[in-house]
């Protein structure tokens, strides 16, 4: 629920239903545990404290319940951030894509990257110094952090994602792959990648 990660609801919320959409195809949005209290402020810093309501269907996961979505199994694992943070590990067709969130180096990763076909990771850190306060206190990971985690849980390919900076990103991905055999990229806006 940081800024980052959902205030573009706050538009995305005219899409629906107002391009070309019947009324009663909302969006359908979940959110952390305990995380409506805080759509509500947001809402009502939009000037409507039901800005969310008529364009999305909004619900809470549990923290550990599997979702589904068709036929995509979509569970939360808890990960270590600032704030409570969870990742997703996803199932489809025998295939599995693991998604960190935002998180520091914890017990979690390994559990929700394990054996994944593809683990989309978040390399924010440039350097160790950039976290909070480390090593006391940290939220996010190096990298070669994210190349361990794949290493660990037996995931098969690395995607590199929430980078600090626009410029490729060479320096990240040759980091991961100092520490993960497999095909290691970074994510790229606008293209489609395959589990
Ligand atoms: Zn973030």
């Amino acid at each position: 629920m940081h800024a980052d990660h959902m205030l573009d609801l706050v538009t995305l919320r005219y899409v629906y239903p107002w391009r070309a959409r019947p009324r009663h195809e909302r969006l359908r949005v979940v959110m952390p545990p305990g995380s409506a209290d805080q759509l509500l402020d947001l809402a009502r810093g939009a000037g409507n404290a039901r800005h969310f309501e008529d364009s999305f269907r909004l619900s809470e996961h549990d923290g550990s319940s599997s979702m589904t979505f068709g036929g995509l199994d979509m569970r939360p694992i808890e990960t270590v951030h600032f704030i409570p943070c969870w990742g997703f590990r996803m199932d489809a067709n025998g295939r599995r894509l693991a998604y960190t969130a935002d998180t520091a180096p914890c017990d979690g990763l390994e559990n929700l990257a394990d054996g994944a076909h593809l683990l989309l990771s978040e390399a924010t850190l440039r350097t160790l110094d950039e976290d909070a306060q480390p090593p006391e206190r940290r939220g996010h990971l190096l990298p070669a952090e994210a190349g361990e985690t794949a290493t660990r849980a037996g995931a098969k390919r690395l995607l590199l994602t929430h980078l600090p900076v626009d410029d490729g990103a060479e320096w990240a991905r040759r980091d991961a792959a100092a520490t993960f055999d497999g095909d290691v990229a970074v994510a790229e806006p606008n293209q489609s990648y395959e589990v």
